[in-house]
């Protein structure tokens, strides 16, 4: 393996493997692997148990305003080969991904304020390369010299199925309608936002893995990581 550690951004629609490829890869190159979206779901998290989200309404003002209490942390999990999220040191990984937090996250995410904080803390992480990052805006705005890019995409209704089994697997009560509904109003909301809407880089490379297994996803990518490393 060569000795330069480059920056991998991987941006895509919801609920498409982002994360499992990213982690992965990181795993093979011995890189750190970077969730975004996990950022923005622990914020969203804090303002739902402190008050900020009443009745599925987001209070801007209020999530603004309480930001600067909400110290987010990513420490690597060595028995999970990922990085767990903590925010005021109580780790939030297994309440993060409720279909609660999925339905709320793309309004929280929308927030001026909650994006220039959660980029610049990525910008600090990513700042040394050697790093997998995955989100909507990463080759776009918080990296957008790194080295590698990848848009992710796949057809709405595979993504659902695969959120539902995961979903379901951990006894979450959630019918195949409701995720898909997420994943389609997610998308939407993810690429019509005014601020860092989610959209492809000019120079990043689309995988399309409807109907590929990971393991199609990883040799494709080692064709893509030697072409740039090649250079
Ligand atoms: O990746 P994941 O689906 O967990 O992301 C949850 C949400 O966080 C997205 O739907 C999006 O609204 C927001 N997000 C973002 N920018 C990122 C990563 C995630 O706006 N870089």
């Amino acid at each position: 393996m060569d000795n330069k550690r480059i920056i991998i951004a991987i941006d895509g629609h919801s609920s498409c493997g982002k994360s499992t490829f990213a982690k992965a890869i990181a795993a093979r190159l011995g890189y750190i692997f970077i969730d975004t979206g996990a950022m923005y779901r622990a914020v969203t998290l804090y303002a739902l148990e402190n008050g900020a989200i009443t009745m599925g309404i987001v209070d801007e003002s209020r999530i603004e305003a309480m930001l600067k209490y909400i110290d987010i942390d990513i420490r690597f999990n060595p028995a999970r080969g990922a990085s767990d999220i903590y925010v005021n040191g109580d780790l939030v990984e297994g309440k993060i991904r409720t279909i609660e937090v999925s339905n709320l996250v793309s309004a929280v995410s929308s927030i001026g304020a909650v994006r220039q904080k959660l980029v610049a803390m990525q910008q600090e992480m990513g700042r040394k390369g050697g790093v997998v990052m995955d989100g909507r805006d990463i080759g776009t705005v918080v990296f957008p010299n790194a080295e590698l890019k990848i848009y992710m995409t796949a057809d709405p209704m595979v993504r659902a199925e695969r959120r539902y089994k995961e979903l379901t697997a951990k006894g979450d009560n959630v019918t195949l309608e409701e995720v898909y509904a997420n994943v389609v109003s997610r998308d939407k909301a993810d690429m019509s936002r005014a601020i860092s809407p989610l959209r492809k880089a000019d120079d990043a490379i689309v995988l399309d893995n409807s109907t590929m297994s990971v393991e199609e996803q990883m040799s494709w990518f080692d064709e893509q990581y030697r072409r740039v490393t090649a250079q």
